[in-house]
Order: C-alpha cells, then sequence, then structure tokens
C-alpha cells in the first residue's frame, strides 16, 4: 500500500521541484551549482558568484527516483479525483530537463518505445493511472460505477489538435452549459488499464512526431495534454459525476534567440510565450488570491481554468538541470514557480 509524506493545498499552486543528474556533456563542460537543504523545502542555485534562494514545496535532487516524485506530486491527487474533482499535474522547464522523463517515463518521445520501460522508471503518469485504476476495482461493487476515458491533445501555436484522430480540423474550446466545465471537442476513449491508455499514447506520439517533421517544428515546441475523464455513477442516488485530470508536458520554456528567426517562427516564438506567460499570470493571480484570474488570456489556462482554485489539487513540477552550463535556465524555471509562492 502506497503513502504520501505530501499535505496538498487546495489554494493555489503546489510547486516542486526536481534536479535530474547530469548528463555527459555536462559532466565534461560544467559543475553541480545547486545547493540542498536537508529540510527538502529550500535550495540555492549559484551563477556568477551570486547565490539565489527559494522555497518550494519539496525539492528533489538528482537521486531521486521515479517513485519518490509520484508518492509527492500526484498519490494525494488519486483521492480528490476518484470524489469528482478535477485535478493537474504539469511539467515545466527547458528543452531535456526531464519533463517527459517525470511525467512519461524515459523513451516516452519515441513511439516505439512508449510504455516499455522498466518498472522502477516509469513516470507520473502511468503510476497514477495504475492508482486510479486499482482504486475504481476495488470499489464495492453495487455501490459506484466508474468509467475512464482518455484524450490526447496538443497546442501548438494556440492552436489544439487531437493526437487521436489527425484527420479532425482543430479543436475548439467551448464550455459545456450542463457541467460549466471547458472542454474540447477531442476524441475520448474508453480505457480499461494502463496498457490501454499506453496504446493511445503510443499512437498519439506517432502522430506527434509526423506533425512535428511535416511542419518543420521540435515536439519541444508544443504543450502536449493527456486528458483523464472520469464519470462516477452512484447507483443508489442515480447521480452522475464527471472530473478531469490534466497531465501536462508543457514546452520547452527555454528562450528561443531573436536573431534570424522567420516570420513563422517569431509567430510561434510569440505564442509559445503567450501560453507560458499567461500561465505564469494565472499562478500568480491564484497565489495572491486576487478577484481576476486572467484564465482567458490562452488556450491553456482556458482549458485548465477547470482544474485550478476550487476544490481542485494542482502540482506544478519544475524539471531543472543542476549543472552550472544550465544555471540561468534553472533560475529561470525557479523563478517561474515562485510566482505561485
Ligand atoms: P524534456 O522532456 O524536458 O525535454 P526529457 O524528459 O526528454 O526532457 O529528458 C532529457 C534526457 O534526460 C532524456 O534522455 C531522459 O531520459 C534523461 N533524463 C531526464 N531526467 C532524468 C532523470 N531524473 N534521471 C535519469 N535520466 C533523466
Ligand atoms: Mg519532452
Amino acid at each position: 500500500h502506497q503513502k504520501s509524506d505530501i499535505k496538498m493545498s487546495k489554494k493555489g499552486v503546489n510547486v516542486f521541484v526536481r534536479f535530474r543528474p547530469d548528463n555527459a556533456t555536462e559532466q565534461k563542460l560544467g559543475v553541480q551549482c545547486v545547493d540542498y537543504h536537508p529540510d527538502q523545502k529550500k535550495v540555492s542555485v549559484s551563477c556568477d558568484g551570486i547565490s539565489h534562494g527559494f522555497n518550494f514545496r519539496r525539492i528533489f535532487p538528482p537521486e531521486s527516483s521515479q517513485e519518490q516524485i509520484f508518492l509527492s506530486c500526484a498519490l494525494p491527487l488519486v483521492e480528490s479525483i476518484l470524489e469528482g474533482y478535477n485535478c493537474a499535474i504539469l511539467a515545466y522547464g527547458q528543452t531535456g530537463a526531464g519533463k517527459t522523463y517525470s511525467l512519461l517515463g524515459p523513451g516516452y518521445d519515441h513511439p516505439e518505445r512508449v510504455g516499455k520501460c522498466d518498472q522502477e522508471l516509469r513516470g507520473v503518469a502511468p503510476r497514477l493511472l495504475q492508482s486510479i485504476f486499482h482504486q475504481i476495482y476495488s470499489t464495492v461493487s453495487g455501490e459506484a460505477v466508474y468509467k475512464v476515458y482518455t484524450s490526447y491533445i496538443q497546442i501548438y501555436n494556440e492552436k489544439i489538435f487531437d493526437l487521436l484522430n489527425p484527420a479532425k480540423e482543430k479543436l475548439k474550446v467551448y464550455q459545456d452549459t450542463d457541467k460549466g466545465l471547458w472542454i474540447t471537442d477531442a476524441t475520448k476513449v474508453p480505457s480499461k488499464n494502463v496498457k490501454e491508455v499506453n496504446q493511445i499514447l503510443e499512437l498519439g506520439t506517432k502522430y506527434r512526431v509526423t506533425a512535428a517533421t511535416n511542419s518543420n517544428a521540435e515536439s519541444s515546441r508544443s504543450h502536449a495534454l493527456l486528458i483523464l475523464t472520469i464519470t462516477k455513477h452512484l447507483i443508489n442516488t442515480g447521480t452522475y459525476r464527471a472530473s478531469q485530470v490534466y497531465m501536462v508536458d508543457l514546452c520547452g520554456s527555454e528562450r528561443i534567440s531573436k536573431t534570424g528567426v522567420v516570420e513563422e517562427r517569431l509567430k510561434e516564438a510569440q505564442n509559445i510565450n503567450k501560453s507560458l506567460l499567461s500561465l505564469g499570470n494565472v499562478i500568480n493571480a491564484l497565489a495572491e488570491k486576487r478577484k481576476h484570474i486572467p484564465y482567458r488570456d490562452s488556450k491553456m489556462t482556458r482549458l485548465l481554468q477547470n482544474s485550478f482554485g476550487g476544490n481542485s489539487l494542482t502540482s506544478l513540477l519544475l524539471c531543472c538541470s543542476s549543472n552550472s552550463t544550465n544555471a540561468l535556465e534553472t533560475i529561470s524555471t525557479l523563478r517561474f514557480g515562485d510566482r505561485a509562492n
């Protein structure tokens, strides 16, 4: 039986930080630039002789396991999800910082490797799914009937694409008048276990890779959203509840060089900045308990509106390199998350 050691807050966004181990190039070119505090809540990053300190809900040093990340950032969400609340887990950071690794697992960028990694290397999403399915199947039958549906979409240049149905035109975001939810007309595939969801991820990743190649863009410039819709039918009262879980692999947060960008790239760069910027503004507005939360500023924040605030739980996992060669990007990533504090 798995247990989490984190008490999450329903007010605002819960921010976690994970530093990944150095790769071969970093080992050669740089040194470690991060100081960890034993309380696992404080961290400082040195850059050009200046130390920058930050506080977050939990800091994970490079030797942390995939299981530890899951137990802290995602397991606390399961109960809320099954009670009918919306939840979200977002991975933020520069390209190569470990977003996909943490959220899905190693190799998930390649369709042929989806769902094939070692058990202990599985990321947050497969573990969360397994936990949800486990809870669902251990619910006393006759009490409640759960159904799980999976969607996989991509936001690129402020346009939403259905990764499970490439033939479909751009998806629209609209408000469901009954439930008051912002939703899309994305394909929803009924799913019974993690294996079926992995098959869906494999299919979507195939399309994601092809679409990126065709448009001459990198998938690091788009946001990938794995969305679970969970319906709960209470037999006794005949009532239905629907909740959604958003697992978001955000686009790379690195600054895009402004020199020599052609029209299309420039537009793309502005749109990328727009969605990450508006996400930052929303988490900041939530933290400051402002009356007006600027959800309408981008497609991403509009969709996430359901799972931010109210009774929902939201985890933001900042993914960082701990090497001096990336110190500036790491500080910029931590500053982004700091706006939720
Ligand atoms: P991103 O999605 O942020 O661009 P990736 O998740 O693809 O970054 O990670 C970049 C590379 O680093 C991949 O080869 C990945 O397997 C590896 N990696 C990332 N995080 C870790 C980690 N915590 N431990 C070991 N390898 C990691
Ligand atoms: Mg990635």
